[in-house]
């Protein structure tokens, strides 16, 4: 099952009821070594994010709190990256709620959204979601950032040429994506289209 197709997960922000010539970025995989210099790059640019992290390396010296201050949101993207369709509903459960609980507990946010590893669940994870209060949300627009790390030109081509109104975005916080994200904010902008966040 592939859940960009499925109506239940949020892919644009036209479902949240955000109308208009507006996209969302997310950021997955995190906390990592280049979020600093994103969240630099998004401040200036003064563009809201979703940042949907990886409990497991969640450590306290990440810039957390800065993630909530310049105004970003936090998802969960599960504990360790597993894929949860290969893990029974019990060891789906911890993997999200260990998660949750992480990040609430260092960051002191309150967790709403979710986004499975590799975009993968089954009515499982639905189940679940549905009753730990989670919103899921997949995306419209995939970057391809992770296999572009050569030719980073590629990952600006790949969101610039889809631009849809209310298009959730698909990014990753690594070097490559770091190295194009002011040219990528700057096109996406040249094309008409405000930043929002969910
Ligand atoms: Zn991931």
């Amino acid at each position: 099952m592939y859940g960009l197709k499925d109506e239940r997960w949020i892919k644009n922000a036209d479902q949240i009821g955000m109308k208009g010539k507006k996209v969302i970025l997310t950021f997955d995989d995190g906390p990592s070594r280049q979020l600093n210099a994103i969240l630099d790059v998004l401040k200036e640019k003064k563009v809201p994010a979703v940042f949907f992290w990886q409990s497991k390396i969640l450590h306290a010296q990440r810039p957390w709190k800065r993630v909530i201050q310049e105004g970003h949101e936090i998802g969960s993207h599960a504990h360790n990256h597993k894929n949860l369709t290969s893990l029974t509903k019990g060891q789906q459960y911890k993997q999200i709620k260990m998660s949750v609980e992480v990040l609430q507990k260092i960051t002191g946010t309150n967790v709403k959204f979710f986004r499975p590893p590799f975009g993968q669940y089954n009515e499982d994870t639905m189940n679940l979601l549905k009753t730990m209060g989670l919103t899921p949300v997949m995306w419209e627009i995939t970057s391809y950032d992770w296999k572009h790390k050569s030719f980073p030109g590629v990952i600006i081509r790949n969101v610039v040429d889809h631009l849809k109104e209310g298009a959730i975005i698909l990014l990753h916080e690594v070097e490559q994506t770091l190295f194009v994200l002011p040219e990528l904010i700057d096109r996406i902008r040249a094309k008409g289209y405000e930043f929002t966040f969910l």
